[in-house]
């Protein structure tokens, strides 16, 4: 029984000596084991505990049998523990450690402190830790042409940060996705054409970096799993990416993002959902107008240079929609104002695709076509706290809204400008 992992040593006496030290833990590997000798004689053969690290490859031993007077399991499940013995006075405080092998073991310290026989279980020898099994794990890894690219070789499971450049990608290797610790992907200047629906064991992405590649749209993975809560710099400049996709303001936890360079023509209505957005970058697009929902963004920098911004047109469209809203206009505002709950099957397919279409009005109520549509002008200086990036001579951004009855519309016409902060 072994097990890889990172171990604290505190002794327990060092407080009453007022003695404090640093917590340092080291990568370590802790064996559970009887010494050759003694296992083939049985009788009276005593159970060890050893940890070994890089310093003491033959490792400290600890008894267990009536030796262990706590073990503190409450975070097993994040592969964090510590196993208290009456003597030496130390408290063993392990972590970073694969949960359902330090189940296992912490069931097996139970069982043999209170002095059960565990002649089934394979136990260590007790022999020294090579050199091997008790360096550091790996956790970075940086390619960047295809001769480095291991092919033969495994990627470490321990990796945290990987980044894969120039090696010509055109789909995700499948075994990055069993990289469970990874947080920092980086595939930039690859061929990659789109990414996989299911990206298997990668949960804790927090950076996403896929500039320069062949995307032509943003991974669905991204919401369809739990990187959405998880996700937070996705950067996919110079792709080929036409739409941004309303489930993009889905991914909460996202403060920056970057789309420059792509050809899209518009952003999400909803994007203001993005609350803990604070930089967003879409310089080189074709975007005209940008949607209301950026008043509510809390931007400390911003890039919107390069864009066609269309200036010209400003005030409100389509007033007579406001009269009287459609049947079907009502049934989906109230479905969306009680968020009730509905599936495709639910809902006859009209209705269905006219609830994808919404909009959302400056009160903050949801409209669909029945709706007046505002144009604006907007200061950029009052859309970023930090600063923002603009084409020359562009100091306003035009924005788009919606008005969902007569009563915002006339509130709209008395001061267009009470939306915007400031
Ligand atoms: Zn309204």
């Amino acid at each position: 029984m072994r097990l890889s992992c990172e171990v604290d040593v505190v002794n327990r006496l060092l407080p009453s000596h007022n003695v404090r030290k640093a917590k340092r833990g080291c990568h370590a590997q802790v064996s559970l084991g009887r010494k050759p000798a003694a296992s083939a004689s049985r009788s009276g053969s005593q159970l060890f505990l050893m940890v070994c690290t890089a310093k003491d490859r033959n490792g400290a031993k600890y008894v267990i049998k009536n030796n262990v007077s706590q073990v503190f399991a409450k975070f097993v499940s994040e592969g964090k523990a510590t196993i208290r013995f009456k003597e030496p006075e130390q408290d063993l405080c392990l972590s970073k450690a694969d949960p359902l092998q330090l189940k296992s073991l912490l069931s097996l310290v139970r069982a043999g402190a209170q002095g059960q026989d565990l002649d089934r279980v394979t136990l260590s020898s007790l022999a020294p830790a090579s050199t091997k099994q008790v360096e550091k794990p790996r956790t970075e890894l940086t390619v960047t042409s295809r001769k480095e690219y291991p092919v033969t070789s495994r990627f470490p499971a321990s990796l945290e940060v990987l980044t894969v450049h120039s090696c010509g990608m055109k789909r995700l290797d499948p075994r990055i996705l069993h990289l469970s610790r990874i947080h920092t992907l980086d595939l930039s200047l690859n061929a990659l054409t789109s990414l996989p629906d299911d990206w298997g064991r990668l949960s804790c992405v927090s950076t996403l970096i896929l500039t320069d590649n062949q995307l032509s749209e943003i991974p669905s993975a991204l919401w369809k799993s739990q990187l959405c809560e998880t996700i937070a710099v996705l950067d996919v400049r110079n792709n080929h990416i036409a739409t941004i996709p309303l489930q993009i303001c889905e991914l909460h936890k996202l403060a920056c993002l970057r789309l420059d360079n792509n050809g899209f023509d518009s952003l999400p209505p909803t994007i203001g959902k993005l609350t803990n957005l604070k930089e967003l970058a879409v310089a080189q697009n074709k975007i005209k107008v940008l949607p209301a929902g950026f008043a509510q963004l809390r931007l400390e920098n911003l890039d919107v240079s390069d864009n066609p911004f269309d200036l010209s047109v400003e005030g409100v469209t389509g007033e007579e929609r406001l009269v009287f809203p459609t049947l079907m206009e009502c049934v989906a505002r109230a479905i969306r104002k009680y968020r009730i709950p509905y599936t495709e099957e639910d809902l006859f397919p009209q209705l269905f695709h006219y609830l994808a279409a919404a909009r959302q009005c400056w009160c903050g109520n949801f409209c669909f076509t029945c709706s007046a549509r505002y144009f604006s002008h907007v200061s950029l200086r009052h859309l970023v706290s930090n600063s923002y990036s603009a084409s020359p001579g562009i100091t306003t951004a035009p924005i788009e809204g919606f008005l969902c009855s007569q009563h915002c519309l006339t509130r709209f016409k008395n001061n267009p400008r009470a939306y915007w902060r400031n």
